[in-house]
């Protein structure tokens, strides 16, 4: 297929400046793309290690040829390197290479490295730039947008971090060749969760076997949703950008009572929305052919429905307790009455959480 070039996703949220580029071959160009940018400075590149052995390399090549001097910092590939230690041996490891405070990261990887990288961003030397090259299904569409960085507690996900805009998003869909098959059917459930919340059509539009290399308008769609849900709401303070949470109420219970790692983000997040849909059918009056419709479309991505591990439904309403969204002892939890459409309702109770999370064994 032609490469048409790439797509500009306008992403206007106050006060920041933020370009998004999706497409093909954009690794090749990226010095260029900072560069216009306006990033001057020494680069940290933080990746993972699975990521720095498949395109570490171009990246550092598009940089240099840029004429930046160009440091690699890798961490361990996976959930654990979301880690405070992590993030302060990052920084000490930054200052060792001198750099300073006109320097600027480039986070190159999936969710964990975007979310490591950017807080990292936030906090060396009080904040310095950072671009993000998302290289996973779900990092694309929606960890790389929307300022959100940071790590892990002991107590839980993602309880510490700063909202820090990248300067530049650089989704390049050709990195999705090397993406593992389980890690990448993930990511769909993002991207059918923007569906239910936002663009009922778009559930009829994914198909699980179109080839990755094309999926750079679907990608660019759905950043498209993301940036304009955070845009109206980057602080979380009117309540918008709570639709996102649309099935991670329950999926963050998952991840939290099973440890990280046992599931896949995505995957909890895909038995978070049976969980949604369900109380969605409840208390919303969401049809019962429309959150079948929604099954069939996680299903068709090889996506968990059931829970089959021995995890007790008292085991995750503790851990959901714990969530953030609970602070205030009251459940806002995020309902649809029909696909294209959420709101947060007040009026789920405990015992609604409970029979949705029993009905994930049915
Ligand atoms: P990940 O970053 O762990 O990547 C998944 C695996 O794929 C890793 O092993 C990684 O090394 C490998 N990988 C990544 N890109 C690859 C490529 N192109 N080729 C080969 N291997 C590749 O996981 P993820 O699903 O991208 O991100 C999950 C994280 O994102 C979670 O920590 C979650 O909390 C976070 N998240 C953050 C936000 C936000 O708004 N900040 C939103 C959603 C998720």
């Amino acid at each position: 297929m032609k490469d048409s070039g790439p797509i500009d996703v306008p992403v206007r949220i106050p006060g920041t400046e933020c370009r998004v580029l999706v497409g093909r071959g954009l690794i090749g160009r990226a010095g260029e793309f900072v560069r216009e940018a306006g990033l001057r400075g020494a680069c940290a590149v933080i990746t993972d290690e699975n990521v720095a052995r498949h395109h570490g390399e171009a990246v550092r090549k598009s940089l240099e040829a840029a004429g930046y001097r160009t440091h690699f910092f890798v961490v361990p590939a996976g959930e654990q390197s979301k880690a405070m230690s992590v993030a302060e041996s990052l920084c000490d490891r930054m200052i060792e290479a001198g750099l300073d405070r006109s320097s600027f990261i480039v986070a190159l990887g999936g969710g964990v490295v975007g979310d490591l990288a950017g807080f990292v961003a936030a906090i060396y030397q009080r904040g310095i730039p950072f671009v993000q090259i998302p290289t996973t299904i779900v990092a694309q569409v929606d960890s790389s947008i929307g300022g959100k960085t940071g790590v892990n507690a002991r107590a839980g996900k993602n309880l510490i971090g700063a909202f820090h805009q990248p300067r530049l998003v650089l989704a390049e869909t050709d990195t999705l060749a090397t993406l593992p098959d389980r890690e990448y059917r993930e990511g769909f459930a993002e991207v059918i969760k923007h569906a239910v919340i936002r663009d009922a059509a778009m559930l009829d539009e994914i198909d699980p076997d179109a080839p990755r290399e094309n999926l750079g308008p679907l990608i660019a769609r759905n950043i498209a949703i993301k940036a304009a849900i955070v845009a109206d709401d980057e602080r979380e303070q009117t309540g918008t950008r709570a639709l996102l949470n649309f099935g991670h109420t329950v999926a963050h219970a998952i991840e939290n009572a099973a440890g990280y790692g046992q599931f896949l983000h995505g995957e909890a997040v895909s038995l978070g929305i049976a969980a949604a849909l369900e109380i969605s059918q409840r208390k919303a009056g969401l049809s019962a052919a429309a959150a079948q419709g929604v099954r069939e479309k996680l299903a068709a991505f090889g996506l968990p429905l059931t829970l089959s591990n021995g995890l007790s439904t008292d085991e995750l309403i503790a851990a959901a307790r714990r969530d953030k969204k609970f602070a205030e002892g009251k459940i806002r939890y995020v309902v649809s009455p029909k696909p294209g459409e959420a709101f947060v309702a007040e009026d789920v109770t405990e015992e609604d959480l409970r029979a949705a999370i029993d009905s994930l064994r049915a």
